[in-house]
């Protein structure tokens, strides 16, 4: 069977856990978390990093320490995994949900200065959403893939209108932007290690940024905001730290993130070239921005695609011993979000069900990347013959 997305554990991960054991340093305090949160900042280019418990808790962490409160709207893309908009909610807030770009499957700094336009006004105390009158409290874009959208465009927006910059960064380790790591393009910017991301501590998150301010304040509210020595506490905290073992995988991890990421985009390119003549049909591939960290990899069927297509493409690779999946579904189709603000959201709409992901765990060999494409190119002769 070749899998979608595994992680590669051969390095030092054993090493590094049997340490935690010996030393009985396996909670959030300890010498890993400490390296973890090192390498992480150094690798996004960050001058800080707070290693938490999940992607979705460093949201929640990151938007919370923003300053945004209950009743208020955060302004995301609908097409995107739901703890983006899970993250709003636990602040008591509601996304805002906008549509992406087919180019790079991101928000677009445009469509978000244009919204605001549209909806909102200026009132005392910040900019306020005209129907629902509802405050907007932060802009969050996501670097959906390890794509990186235009973040000068993203600032001056925010700027302007005065919104935090929050970036859920999830799969975005490894990726860079104009030849940069991304940590230094939002207030604060949020990854997953997440067992499915390019790089895993089972389950783990970080947040990243450049004010020390921001960032004490995160790390404060994930400790309980807790003041030494005694048992006293400034605010309603959150216990969102990441234990030292899971930094000891993560640790191992992050010693081989280039090369995991050098495979990633070698997947993405091998599908693209490989299955090239699929264009041909109106087959296309995922979008990679430049320096994009490519984490994960498929096909996207022609205009007016169906999910029972995607569906059929993904049972027929089944067969051939191999796992094939469709992709996120948009945030405004979710049950718990149906009647958030919304705008135009015809892009994702149209996009969603013609996503086809393809396996491109860190270890994939290159004669698994063959056995891929040629059972899809066999699926989509199937089809095309039904
Ligand atoms: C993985 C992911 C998350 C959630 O991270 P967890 O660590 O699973 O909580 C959030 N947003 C995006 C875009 C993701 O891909």
């Amino acid at each position: 069977m070749i899998s979608l997305a595994v992680p590669d554990l051969t390095g030092n991960e054993k090493k590094y856990l049997d340490d935690c054991i010996d030393t009985t340093f396996v909670s959030s305090v300890g010498e890993y978390v400490t390296r973890f949160e090192k390498m992480v900042a150094e690798a996004t280019g960050s001058r800080n990093a707070i290693a938490v418990s999940a992607g979705t808790t460093g949201l929640h962490v990151a938007l919370h320490a923003a300053g945004v409160k209950h009743g208020e709207l955060v302004m995301i893309p609908t097409f995107t995994f739901i703890a983006s908009a899970n993250a709003v909610r636990h602040c008591g807030a509601d996304p805002w949900l906008l549509d992406v770009e087919a180019s790079t499957w991101c928000l677009s700094p445009e469509t978000v200065a244009a919204e605001i336009e549209k909806c909102c006004e200026r009132r005392e105390g910040g900019l306020y959403h005209r129907e629902s009158g509802r405050k907007v409290a932060a802009l969050m874009p996501v670097y959906t893939l390890g794509n990186i959208p235009d973040m000068t465009a993203f600032r001056a927006v925010a700027d302007k209108y005065g919104l935090p910059l929050i970036v859920d960064a999830a799969c975005a380790i490894g990726a860079t932007c104009n030849g940069r790591p991304f940590g230094s393009l939002a207030d604060l910017s949020v990854l997953s290690f997440n067992g499915n991301k390019t790089i895993t501590c089972g389950g783990g998150g970080a947040v990243v940024g450049n004010s020390e301010e921001q960032t004490n304040l995160v790390r404060h509210l994930t400790t309980t905001a807790r003041v030494w020595p005694d048992y006293d506490f400034d605010m309603a905290g959150f216990n969102y730290r990441m234990t030292n073992l899971q930094a000891a995988v993560g640790c191992a991890q992050m010693e081989r993130l280039s090369s995991f990421v050098a495979v990633k985009r070698k997947a993405r390119e091998f599908y693209e070239t490989e299955l090239g003549e699929l264009t041909d049909e109106g087959i296309t591939f995922f979008p990679a921005t430049e320096g994009s960290s490519c984490w994960f990899s498929g096909i996207v069927l022609p205009e007016g695609g169906t999910l029972e297509t995607a569906k059929a493409i993904c049972s027929s690779l089944k067969e051939d011993g191999i796992e094939a999946r469709t992709f996120w579904k948009p945030v405004h189709l979710q049950k718990p979000y149906e009647d958030c603000p919304r705008s135009k959201v015809s892009v994702a709409e149209g996009l969603w069900q013609r996503i086809v992901t393809l396996p491109c765990s860190t270890n994939i060999s290159e004669e698994e990347l063959s056995r891929v494409v040629a059972s899809v190119k066999k699926a989509v002769k199937t089809i095309r013959s039904c």
